[in-house]
């Protein structure tokens, strides 16, 4: 997300407006970006919502999910992507991003996904902007159904990603890109010389936290509770830096400024006191969700919920493939996702064709 480095405004303003229907915790992506997405792409894609049977049917369309689409329309699988009813993954919700290769002056997230998409269309993918609701993968062909309608596939590839957790305060999704971010990585650039905050205790705040002194000026770590959860190689390693300081016992209740944060309310546990201080980000770093709800009774996942994969992309049902930040905690990037996403589609195909049902010899034509 976020903006310009220098100048008036660290940031450069995408419209996020409330949309009902879309929970500020764990939620994704904006419905409001979504639809930009789609206005772009209604001569693409027919955005039908029929059902119907393919040799791969995709679920999800962030990077991963997209360019598994771009490698199996481009074998001839005609794919069918079942791409939510905001599509385009954790993406939608950033502004410039700077780290994807190809883009020397980087590029709003929303249009990158949008290039995924036109991209993934042009070979003949069908794009379905529906939320999958139930899958039944007992047995090929694998069904599954959304908004009422059953769809079949040979071979079925999981990139439904992962979301980042929020606190659920309607001032920090009003100024989500506008100072609020969930991505040290991605957005902590715009905040040279400011000052910024970081809640949550875990390995994640504290390797945030640590990131964020090579641009900010000062970070202001606050944790709900009087002890880290995180491990102390990552404690020590915050906390011995001269720009870290914590704030404990301390909960954000408020989010302050009109077009980009200024401040933050906060409370103390203890005593139930209120003040307020002035910051120019917050980053939250309270964990992410595995969107794995539909697949936890058919699929493997670990004790965080993320799906466990064999061998690169494999699930443990022949023909299910997973891909993205769905099983990856450790990298989430855009670009890692998107690898994943192609190694899914190759994984997929050479299954097809080992089972007879994809031609022979499309696979090593990539
Ligand atoms: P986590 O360990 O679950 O920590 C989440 C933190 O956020 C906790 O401190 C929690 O507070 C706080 N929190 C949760 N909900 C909150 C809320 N509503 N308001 C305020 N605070 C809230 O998540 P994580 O830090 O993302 O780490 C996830 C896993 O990835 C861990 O196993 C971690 O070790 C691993 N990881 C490893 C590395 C690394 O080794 N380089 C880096 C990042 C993550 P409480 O402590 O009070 O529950």
């Amino acid at each position: 997300m976020s903006g310009q480095s220098d100048g008036a405004s660290p940031f450069q303003m995408i419209e996020i407006p409330d949309v009902e229907g879309v929970t500020a915790e764990g939620s994704e992506t904006s419905a409001g970006t979504a639809v930009a997405l789609r206005r772009a792409t209604t001569d693409g894609g027919d955005g039908d919502g029929g059902g119907g049977h393919s040799k791969v049917v995709i679920i999800g369309s962030g990077p991963a999910g997209l360019t598994a689409a771009i490698y199996a329309a481009r074998a001839n699988l005609a794919p069918i992507v079942l791409a939510g009813y905001v599509p385009g993954g954790q993406l939608m919700i950033t502004s410039d991003v700077e780290n994807y290769p190809g883009f020397p002056d980087g590029i709003q997230g929303p249009e990158l996904m949008d290039t995924f998409r036109k991209q993934a269309e042009r070979f003949g993918t069908r794009m379905v902007d529906k939320d999958v609701e139930r899958v039944d993968f007992s047995e090929g062909p694998f069904r599954l159904w959304a908004a009422g309608s059953e769809y079949t596939a040979d071979s079925v590839i999981v990139a439904t990603g992962a979301s980042a957790l929020w606190l659920g305060l309607e001032n920090e999704t009003r100024l989500r890109g506008r100072g609020v971010s969930a991505c040290a990585t991605c957005d902590g650039f715009f905040f040279r010389g400011k000052k910024v905050a970081v809640v949550g205790g875990g390995d994640t705040a504290l390797e945030e936290a640590t990131f964020l002194t090579r641009f900010a000026t000062e970070v202001r770590m606050l944790h709900r509770r009087e002890q880290f959860r995180g491990s102390k190689i990552m404690q020590d390693r915050a906390l011995e830096n001269p720009k870290v300081s914590v704030s404990w016992n301390t909960e954000v209740v408020d989010v302050l400024g009109e077009q980009v944060v200024s401040g933050l309310r906060l409370r103390d546990v203890v005593t139930g006191e209120e003040t307020e201080e002035a910051v120019d980000g917050l980053f939250l770093a309270i964990g992410y969700k595995p969107n794995t709800d539909i697949f936890r009774e058919q699929l493997e996942v670990d004790e965080r919920g993320y799906l466990v994969v064999t061998d690169e992309t494999h699930s443990r049902i022949e023909g299910v493939f997973v891909a993205g930040d769905v099983h990856d905690h450790r990298y989430r990037q855009a670009v890692t996702a998107a690898a994943d996403g192609c190694k899914a589609a190759i994984d997929a195909e050479r299954w097809l064709e080992s089972q007879g049902i994809a031609e022979t010899a499309t696979a090593s034509a990539w």
